[in-house]
């Protein structure tokens, strides 16, 4: 696969340029993919969320274009089909495409309807997967998702979804099982709410973690009834995980510790 020129024609003979829909991982530069952080270094036009670190940002070459399409929650951000037609129109004027995004791309990423939009327009499109929140905060915060003892499924859901409380999530908690919940800050009282509903134990532990992979990583614990406590009391901020299941009662605080001054 050819990872640096434009392929495909729009028109009799115009070139037409690529977009490269690229996982940026959870936030350590350590953590890109070699694809990513060769594409990266040579991008000329770079097209990226909120969620990216600064750190990466700064590996592009310095006369590339970086264009903000920032995602992160309660601030501007462009419309998605703003950013389909944004991604599409540069491409067909010539130029590669470099869209980068928080962790891998096809996890509460949106990029499949950006593929889809590319496709649509006959642009040609290729993903390239990052490590996803999930499994950058479980290594980080030295908490296995998975653990022959505590849990042999995990299950990741989104906590902004439209109508929360009609999300069938029964089941994907309990004995047994992990549940990730991204972008679930905001309706923090309304998941516990409803995973109690659901039949789940208020001492079943969790973890909250924010900004896992960057120095500022914290890792929080609590029973679940307590979570929305434990976002208000710490002033938890986006972005942060939230991870439910006896996995996290498993990592000693030692550990968990070691695991932090590991990354800083
Ligand atoms: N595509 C991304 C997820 C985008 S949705 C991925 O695969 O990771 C954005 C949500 O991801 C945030 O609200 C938060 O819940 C989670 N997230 C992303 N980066 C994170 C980080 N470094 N630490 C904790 N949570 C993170």
């Amino acid at each position: 696969m050819n990872e640096t020129t434009s392929s495909g024609m729009s028109g009799p003979n115009a070139p037409m340029g690529k977009v490269w829909l690229v996982g940026a991982g959870p936030g350590d530069p350590d953590l890109l993919t070699l694809r990513a952080a060769r594409l990266i270094m040579s991008a000329r036009l770079v097209v990226h969320d909120g969620l990216v670190d600064p750190r990466i940002l700064a590996m592009a070459p310095a006369g590339a274009r970086l264009i903000s399409v920032a995602k992160r929650r309660s601030r501007h951000s462009m419309p998605q089909d703003d950013i389909n037609a944004l991604l599409v129109r540069e491409a067909l004027a010539g130029g590669d495409v470099l869209r980068l995004k928080g962790g891998d791309p096809f996890i509460f990423g949106r990029g499949g309807e950006e593929a889809e939009a590319c496709i649509a327009a006959g642009v040609p499109v290729e993903v390239v997967p990052g490590i996803s929140a999930a499994v950058g905060a479980g290594a980080a915060a030295l908490l296995p998702l998975t653990h022959r003892d505590a849990a042999s499924v995990v299950s990741f859901v989104s906590g902004q979804c439209k109508g929360l409380t009609d999300q069938n999530w029964a089941g994907l908690a309990g004995i047994g099982r992990t549940l990730v919940i991204y972008m679930g800050l905001a309706t923090a009282a309304q998941i516990a709410e409803k995973l109690i509903a659901d039949g789940l134990s208020p001492e079943t532990p969790l973890a909250v973690v924010e900004n896992a992979t960057r120095p500022d990583m914290r890792v929080l614990r609590s029973p679940l009834a307590a979570l929305a406590d434990l976002v208000e009391r710490e002033r938890v901020q986006s972005p942060a995980l939230i991870i439910i299941g006896a996995v996290t009662a498993r990592a000693p605080s030692e550990l968990a510790r070691v695991a932090l001054e590991a990354i800083k």
